[in-house]
């Protein structure tokens, strides 16, 4: 027999649940399908342990900057893993518990725990269950790309996912990826204790950013004593006695890097290829990603997609802003849009970068003259106080129109700072609006006025 309900959501991501929640509070009966844990990538693999294992290095890194503070220290300074991962378990734990509970407790949602499958536009398999509705949600996000690299099913790789039951530190990690989820692996183990190497196909670090940004990072965190080996082309693997061997044919160096782990960071996969789309008439582009227009809906009438699987953002604020965006269009009659989207995003290495809107490189693709404005971090007080003074802030503008286009602000309090600008940029305001602004001092905040009322042309 099939069950019938109002909506069907597939995967219990950051987009799911919330939308569960209005759904049934406009009174539809809702079925949720989630096939492994509650919260989905960011919660269980993500950002939540991340970000906690994240805080775990920055501690142990103070602690040995102590005497940089006047501070002293008796004895040795170590890392108990297995207390750090416990403590990033707890985090795991509490929050998906928390999802799972706001899910089971509606009384108007049922929970399904299997893999969802469609059988036909509006049907749903989840093992012998079958459940119908004319309106289908997918968010079931996506998982660790694994490349077809010459020798990588003889060895032991490590994804995200397996990184976070490690309870040792590795002799030396090798990083496969010189990107957001590798870096901030590559910074947290060397600040364990691993000698750690990333190796990065491409001539410089996380490509995506401009290339001061990419620089400006390298320099950080090759000042902790990260190696890198960047063009590495033909990446290959093999086991050897005392662990494993890459193979990278650089521009420079050595062709071989040993490694005791490796973590394959290089990028990620929608989970669309298990989820019978094809029964269902769903397209999916060459990527895996399911196309949806600007209110998140699918080629099919009555099935959207959320979240990463629709490949429109990659982040648990693009994945929530979609449900936002769905449940305002459905449910509040107010037309909000994927396109007044800004992009937004931190890349959590210490310190922090902080990004709103374009780079300079494609704001200069768009052919319109341009303002900018930068200055390091050794030039504003709050830093100097703290001792942190690596990374700078940069600001673009649109000159004609006075709009901000974009900002990157690598440094300390860079994932908080970059949001007052991004108000501004919501807002549609000038720069003209920030740069009157009075600030608190001292905050690294309280320079942004400054940087804008030095602007330049971009030339
Ligand atoms: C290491 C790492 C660190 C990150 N750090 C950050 C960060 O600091 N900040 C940030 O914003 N983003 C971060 N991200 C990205 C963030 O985790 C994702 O963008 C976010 O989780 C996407 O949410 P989602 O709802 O689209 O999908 P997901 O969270 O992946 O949820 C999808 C759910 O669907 C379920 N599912 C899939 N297929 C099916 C099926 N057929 N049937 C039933 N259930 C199914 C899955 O089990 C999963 O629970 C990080 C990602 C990684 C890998």
């Amino acid at each position: 027999m099939t069950r019938q309900f109002d909506a069907i959501i597939v995967g219990a991501g950051q987009a799911g649940p919330p939308l569960a929640r209005r759904l049934t509070g406009a009174g539809m009966n809702v079925a949720l399908v989630e096939r492994k844990f509650f919260g989905g990538t960011c919660v269980n693999t993500g950002c939540t342990p991340t970000k906690t294992l994240v805080a775990s290095a920055r501690a142990l890194h103070v602690a040995r900057r102590a005497r940089d503070f006047g501070v002293t220290i008796e004895g040795s300074i170590g890392v108990d893993m297995r207390r750090v991962k416990a403590r990033a378990e707890r985090n795991v734990v509490s929050f998906r518990e928390g999802v799972r509970r706001s899910l089971v407790e509606n009384p108007r949602c049922t929970v399904l725990t299997g893999q969802a499958k469609f059988e036909s536009r509006d049907t749903i398999r989840v093992g012998n269950e079958l459940l119908s509705s004319e309106r289908i949600f997918l968010n079931v996000g996506g998982r660790a790309f694994v490349p077809p690299l010459k020798g990588v099913e003889g060895v032991p790789f490590l994804t995200n996912t397996t990184m976070l039951q490690l309870d040792t530190v590795p002799r030396h990690l090798v990083v496969v990826g010189g990107s957001y989820v590798g870096l901030e692996f590559a910074q947290m183990y060397r600040r364990f204790g691993s000698e750690v190497t990333v190796i990065e196909k491409g001539p410089r670090l996380i490509g995506r950013e401009d290339e001061d940004v990419s620089t400006a990072i390298k320099e950080i965190l090759g000042g902790e004593g990260i190696a890198f080996r960047l063009e590495a082309e033909c990446i290959a693997f093999s086991k050897a006695s005392d662990g494993i061997q890459v193979h990278v044919d650089c521009a420079t160096g050595d062709r071989t890097v040993m490694g005791t782990h490796v973590l394959l960071a290089v990028g990620r996969r929608s989970n669309t290829d298990d989820l019978g789309l094809d029964h269902a008439g769903v397209q999916v582009d060459a990527r895996g990603n399911i196309p949806v227009d600007d209110e998140l809906r699918t080629n099919v009438p009555g099935i959207w997609a959320l979240g990463d699987c629709n490949g429109r953002g990659a982040f648990t604020h693009t994945a929530y802003n979609d449900f936002e965006i769905v449940a305002a269009n459905l449910l509040d009659g107010d037309a909000r849009r994927l396109s007044d989207r800004i992009t937004a995003y931190a890349l959590y290495i210490d310190p922090p970068l902080g990004r709103g809107g374009l780079t300079e490189a494609e704001a200069r693709q768009s052919g319109k003259k341009l303002l900018v404005g930068t200055r390091p971090m050794s030039h504003v007080s709050r830093a100097i106080e703290k001792d942190e003074t690596q990374g700078f802030m940069k600001i673009v503008v649109d000159a004609e129109s006075k709009k901000i286009v974009g900002a990157a602000i690598l440094g300390t309090g860079g994932d908080e700072v970059v949001h007052g600008i991004l108000d501004v940029m919501y807002a549609g305001a000038p720069y003209t609006t920030l740069q009157r602004s009075v600030g608190i001092h001292p905050t690294v905040s309280e320079l942004i006025p400054t940087v804008l009322g030095e602007l330049t042309p971009l030339t």
